[in-house]
């Protein structure tokens, strides 16, 4: 883990799962081998950034909005077609690493099967400030009517 996420990351020591007015659960990360005995909460934005910082000192950058096609291999590399805003591309490279998500195109163009399922269940996500009653190092996770957390 990088220095720059453990610097902006909340550390947690301990995860509380109940209802408002009762604990069901506890685990404590604290008792977890050294050097991580916590789980490190910090915002995507946050994750991206640093990503993106360690991606610019090695020399890298990013390119937004472009789509990859397709992908053929040959014993020393992979061939892919981009799409850009510019554009279709075809770029080789010696490796091409797939972190394209449930409907991976690599993994499709690879044949690799993904057994998944979906949830009859709906969420909804807030990223917000707000007065908190209990301690900052515990993740909490509360069940309230309608079984939702
Ligand atoms: C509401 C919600 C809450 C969650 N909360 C948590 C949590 O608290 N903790 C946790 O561990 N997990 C959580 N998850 C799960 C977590 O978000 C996923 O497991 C994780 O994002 C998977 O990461 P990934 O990089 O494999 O894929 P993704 O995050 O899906 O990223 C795939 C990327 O590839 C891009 N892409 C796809 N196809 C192509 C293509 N052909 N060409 C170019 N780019 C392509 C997509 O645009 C996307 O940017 C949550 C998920 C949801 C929906």
């Amino acid at each position: 883990m990088t220095p720059l996420l453990l610097q902006r990351g909340l550390k947690t020591t301990k995860l509380v799962i109940g209802t408002p007015t009762r604990t069901l659960l506890t685990a404590d990360f604290g008792s977890l081998p050294p050097p991580y005995p916590f789980a490190l909460t910090l915002p995507q934005n946050e994750t991206e950034a640093v990503l993106r910082e360690r991606l610019a000192a090695l020399g890298g950058h990013m390119e937004w909005g472009c789509e990859l096609l397709g992908v053929t291999q040959d014993a020393n590399g992979v061939d892919t077609v981009i799409r850009c805003a510019d554009g279709n591309r075809e770029v080789r490279a010696r490796y091409l690493v797939g972190a394209d998500g449930y409907h991976s195109k690599v993994r499709e163009t690879l044949s690799v099967t993904f057994r998944a399922g979906t949830y009859p269940v709906s969420v909804m996500l807030g990223d917000v400030r707000m007065s908190w009653p209990y301690p900052d190092n515990e993740d909490c996770f509360y069940l309230v009517d309608g079984g939702g957390f």
